[in-house]
């Protein structure tokens, strides 16, 4: 038996961590995010395989900081196992730029408010700066990540097809789609091969955000909610179709339309979408109810304590400690919407 060399484990774990086009949008944009960005700009090339580049204007990188930016547990989000308990920012591992080095080629423009220019800089398989050169930027972060997968041919050879690359484009508008909802001052846009694609202006509320993300039509057939609740802490807010609204959209044709965020994350709760389609669905009698679900937002708040984020390497599976608890919240406030329970009297014969 023999010890792997080092660039191979790297490479495999690197390919663990990222592992498509849309979780190299989505570490970047969470990236911006995390550093305070009000903009940001999601501009691919071949459907991200050739180029993808995040342009931020947040707080960038600072000078001192540079050297280990991409360099595989730096980061200057955490120090210790505690503050994984009171977790705030959508990074905390330090994987994310060392791992897009191994499996692209990346480069980073940045500049603080402290420094005179941007500067980029050109990194190796590793993260380390092989070369750097001042730049024309504003203020904020722009990373590049060129030839994606190019030494992971299996990978690569994933996206051969224009289904596939249409479908990853897809689900990269639905990523920013779900930002756009959760962060409504942000500004936000998506181009591919020069084309826009799709874009967001900054707006004051998240009703504002779902008439700029979903259209007009499908708000105006929304309801907002609210539920608080201490012991154990949980806030509600979302947005459910009104008793008797069809809000439907069906997976197969189009995008799925029900957002849902814990601590602002958005996540794949799959009890919690279980259970806002059932009750949506006790409208629709029989098999009318098939393929329906609807067009919602569910933005779930607890302590960052009560949460691990930590499950799979995208983070979108997350653990939540008072699971049941919440569960039952969200439960109580469709049955306060609805004035019926999914599984009791039909409403039909509701009154
Ligand atoms: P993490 O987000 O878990 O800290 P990353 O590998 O994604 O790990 O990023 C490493 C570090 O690089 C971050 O902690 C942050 O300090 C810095 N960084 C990366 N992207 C940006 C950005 N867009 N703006 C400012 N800082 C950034
Ligand atoms: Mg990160």
């Amino acid at each position: 038996m023999k010890q792997l060399p080092p660039d191979t484990v790297r490479l495999l774990s690197s390919s663990q961590v990222i592992t498509s086009v849309v979780n190299v949008v989505k570490e970047l944009m969470e990236n911006s995010l995390d550093a305070g960005a009000s903009s940001i700009d999601v501009k691919l090339e071949n459907y991200g395989l050739d180029r993808i580049d995040v342009r931020d204007n947040g707080h960038g990188i600072k000078a001192e900081d540079t050297a280990v930016m991409a360099v595989t547990h730096f980061t200057s989000k955490i120090c210790s196992n505690e503050d994984l308990e009171r977790l705030e920012t959508y990074g905390f591992r330090g994987e994310a730029l060392g791992s897009i080095c191994s499996v692209a080629e990346v480069a980073v423009i940045t500049k603080t408010e402290e420094d005179d220019i941007s500067t980029q800089y050109t990194l190796n398989f590793t993260g380390q700066i092989v070369s750097q050169k001042p730049s024309h930027l504003g203020q904020g972060t722009t990373v590049s990540a060129l030839k994606l997968f190019k030494n992971i041919p299996v990978r690569r050879q994933y996206y051969s097809s224009t289904k596939k690359c249409k479908e990853e484009l897809r689900k990269i508008q639905e990523l920013l789609m779900a930002y756009a909802i959760i962060k409504p001052d942000l500004r936000l846009t998506l181009v591919h091969n020069k084309v826009g694609v799709w874009q967001k202006a900054t707006v004051a509320d998240h009703r504002g955000a779902l008439l700029a993300t979903l259209g007009a039509g499908a708000v105006a057939n929304l309801l907002p909610c609210h539920h608080h609740q201490e012991q154990p802490e949980i806030v509600l807010d979302g947005f459910f179709p009104k008793p008797g609204a069809d809000c439907s959209s069906t997976s197969s044709s189009n995008p799925d339309k029900t957002f849902i965020f814990v601590n602002n994350r958005p996540v794949h709760q799959k009890d919690v979408m279980k259970l806002l389609r059932q009750h949506y669905t006790a409208q629709y009698p029989g098999d009318a109810a098939r393929n329906r679900y609807p067009t919602a937002m569910l933005k779930i708040t607890v302590p960052p304590s009560s949460v691990d984020v930590n499950l799979t390497p995208d983070k979108t599976q997350i653990l939540l400690h008072n699971k049941e608890a919440v569960l039952t919240a969200v439960d109580a406030l469709l049955v306060s919407l609805y004035g019926y329970r999914p599984d009791g009297d039909p409403p039909a014969e509701k009154q």
